[in-house]
């Protein structure tokens, strides 16, 4: 997998994903990250690519001209045109079903707006697919493509140390994860299930779709819903 990010912020991405398993996934080379800043195609001498927003309003605009010389660059280095994923408040929200579609893609491209967004007619000529994370708006598309890349690298196969990892976790088969212990047995009084610690394998996952369906009932009782009608 192949992520491109557009933005105005690269050094917030490359800092968020050089971690972890995102980290490892790069130093192994099963993901790729390539970060290109709109900046580098302003045609002006100070490199400024926003601007005051026409109609008036608080605020800056990140200029169409930047974000498009940017992309036709990058899709000219691509040589094609991958889906192209616009952070954006008006798209749909991101969730595990989208992200382990996206996993089987050779190349995504995230483009980051930031400031009052982008002047919208770079949006109508890339016409990109719109994405959101939630109904809430933050400052940049920086945290929702890490976000995003983050779930989507997950679904890859190799990423986590085995490909049951992401099997077991929640919203894989539309439930919530069943509660996990580690050592001691006893914590502040509190004891590990004893089935747990049976070596029972039957059992135990029985126990654990039994959790499952109760904190899901519990803590989501949309989700839960959904999966007794399906
Ligand atoms: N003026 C815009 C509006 O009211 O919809 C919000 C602009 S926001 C301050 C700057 C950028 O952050 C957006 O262009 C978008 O790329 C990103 N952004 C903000 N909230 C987001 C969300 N919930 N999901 C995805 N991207 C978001």
């Amino acid at each position: 997998m192949n992520y491109h990010v557009m933005t105005l912020f690269p050094e917030l991405i490359e800092a968020a994903m050089n971690h972890s398993i995102m980290g490892r996934a790069l130093s192994n080379g099963i993901i790729t990250l390539n970060t290109v800043n709109f900046r580098e195609f302003a045609q002006n001498k100070t490199k400024h690519v926003d601007d005051y927003i026409y109609g008036g309003g608080s605020g800056m605009l990140i200029q169409a001209e930047p974000v498009w010389l940017c992309y036709k660059d990058l899709i000219s280095k691509i040589g094609h045109k991958p889906r192209v994923l616009y952070m954006s408040p008006r798209g749909k929200t991101f969730d595990q079903a989208m992200a382990n579609e996206l996993a089987k893609e050779e190349d995504i491209i995230f483009l980051c707006g930031h400031y009052e967004g982008i002047d919208e007619r770079a949006i109508e000529l890339i016409e990109p697919e719109y994405v959101s994370i939630g109904d809430f708006v933050l400052t940049g598309g920086e945290l929702p493509s890490v976000l995003m890349m983050d779930a989507i690298t997950r679904q890859i196969s190799g990423v986590l140390g085995s490909d049951d990892s992401a099997i077991d976790e929640s919203f894989y088969n539309g439930l919530l994860e069943y509660p996990q212990y580690t050592r001691p047995p006893v914590y502040e009084g509190l004891e590990v299930p004893q089935v747990l610690m049976s070596g029972n394998h039957k059992l135990i996952a029985e126990w654990r779709e039994q959790k499952a369906l109760e904190i899901t009932e519990k803590y989501r009782p949309d989700l839960y819903e959904e999966y007794k009608n399906k």
